[in-house]
């Protein structure tokens, strides 16, 4: 459009002259320049030709901005937009030798590209809205997937907190949530470990102090229902105090829960067991006796091997008194110590009711009980024999179970010799 002006504006020029006719002549001249309107004005801003208006109806000045800027020797182009159609117009002074003459200003009102930029941005407007509900729906997909995970985590949370340990947690994807939940079921298992090692550990506790005290009530119950010498009686109370010795040591060792993971074989006291057994046989006395088993004991004079006392009471007291619970009424139970290369062998037999072939193989797992009424008519709680089997290898021996049903069992426990004493033997 510029352009336009300044091709107006030198021919103008060229001219030299600027009236009304001449410069309605030269414009009508041209077939190219296809604006609106076209105004011409002198220097003062009269208006010498007007394109739109006669000669008769002509304003006497125009002062637009575009003319006044023009006037002041510069080229104007302004254009915008609006209803629809698109206004431009452009003004550029006419020089004739040097000096000012006045300006050319043009107008075009263009409703085709008005028509292209508002079909433009009609465009552009549905664009912008599908791409925003396209985003609502994406947000809502995402946040609500979200939301749903971290619900999926909370409600396992509130489950573990209930104390199912055993709950794994599954969220899909590979992101975060994932990552959380990976370490949500590790710290699970880690407590689940950690629970278990407790159970374990009270249901332990709870069994080994329970056999002194069975210890102290059979002997003082035997004290209580039999007319004894006072010798014997002697010798049970120094019993009921040994017992009560041992219960002490348990619980100070309960408390101190790694001192037999801690003690090396060097530090484990080496105990003639021989006594030992005598004790914790004699112990039992009033149990065979009421269940009218008979038990004989052939053991050695002594045998040391490196065991707490406590272990080796323990061993013994949970073995004989399975032999006793699970014998028949006039049934035996025999206990024999003999030394077999360089080991302490012990053999506990009774000929009681057995245990069949195919729970053999179970008997030293933790509650394992082959008849549950009878063991619980009893007071078995199916530890007992975990527990010697742990003490046994925790003190270097081996436990063997041999058993025909409905004719008894043997147990055999074998320990290595305290070599020094051996030699001083
Ligand atoms: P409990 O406290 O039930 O006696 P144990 O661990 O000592 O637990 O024994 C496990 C199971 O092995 C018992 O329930 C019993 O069925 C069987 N058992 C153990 N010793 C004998 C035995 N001498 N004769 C027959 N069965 C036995």
């Amino acid at each position: 459009m510029i352009d336009k002006c300044k091709l107006a504006s030198d021919r103008i020029s060229y001219n030299g002259e600027l009236t009304s006719a001449s410069v309605s002549n030269i414009l009508l001249n041209f077939d190219d320049l296809d604006v609106t309107r076209i105004i011409v004005t002198d220097s003062f801003c009269n208006v010498v030709y007007d394109s739109e208006v006669d000669g008769a109806r002509k304003w006497q000045y125009a002062l637009f901005p575009e003319i006044v800027t023009a006037l002041e020797g510069n080229d104007v182009f302004y254009w915008n937009y609006h209803d629809s159609a698109m206004r431009s117009s452009a003004a550029t002074p006419i020089f004739a030798y040097g000096k000012l003459l006045g300006c050319v200003y043009m107008m075009d009102y263009d409703t085709a590209q008005g028509t292209l930029i508002s079909t433009l941005q009609n465009s552009i407007l549905a664009i912008t809205l599908v791409l925003q509900l396209i985003l609502v729906v994406f947000s809502f997909v995402f946040s609500s997937t979200y939301s749903r995970r971290l619900r999926k985590i909370m409600s396992s949370i509130g489950v573990v907190r209930e104390g199912d340990y055993s709950h794994k947690l599954q969220i899909s994807g590979n992101d975060e949530l994932n990552a959380l939940s990976n370490e949500f079921n590790d710290l699970i298992q880690r407590l689940q470990t950690s629970e278990n090692i407790r159970s374990q550990f009270v249901s332990d506790a709870s069994h080994e102090l329970n056999t002194p005290l069975a210890s102290i009530k059979l002997l003082s119950d035997s004290i209580l229902q039999n007319n004894m010498d006072p010798e014997t009686i002697n010798e049970f109370v120094g019993d009921i105090g040994k017992e009560a010795d041992r219960l002490n040591r348990m619980s100070e060792k309960l408390l101190s829960l790694t001192r037999l993971d801690n003690l090396t074989p060097s530090d484990k006291p080496v105990t003639n067991i021989v006594p030992i057994i005598e004790r914790t046989v004699r112990i039992l006395s009033e149990n065979a006796r009421k269940n009218q088993i008979e038990v004989d004991m052939n053991l050695k004079a002594d045998c040391w091997i490196a065991i707490p006392e406590d272990d080796m009471a323990q061993i013994i007291f949970n073995l004989v008194e399975n032999g006793i619970k699970y014998n028949k009424k006039h049934g035996r139970l025999s206990i024999d110590l003999d030394i077999m290369d360089n080991s302490a062998v012990i053999k506990i037999a009774d000929t009681g009711i057995g245990i069949p072939e195919e729970s053999i193989h179970h008997i030293f797992e933790r509650f394992y009980r082959v008849d549950k009424a009878r063991s619980r008519l009893t007071g078995g709680s199916g530890l007992g024999l975990s527990i010697v089997k742990g003490l046994v290898e925790q003190n270097n021996g081996t436990i063997q179970a041999n058993s025909v049903t409905g004719q008894g069992t043997i147990f055999t426990l074998r320990f290595p010799l305290y070599p020094q004493r051996e030699e001083t033997e």
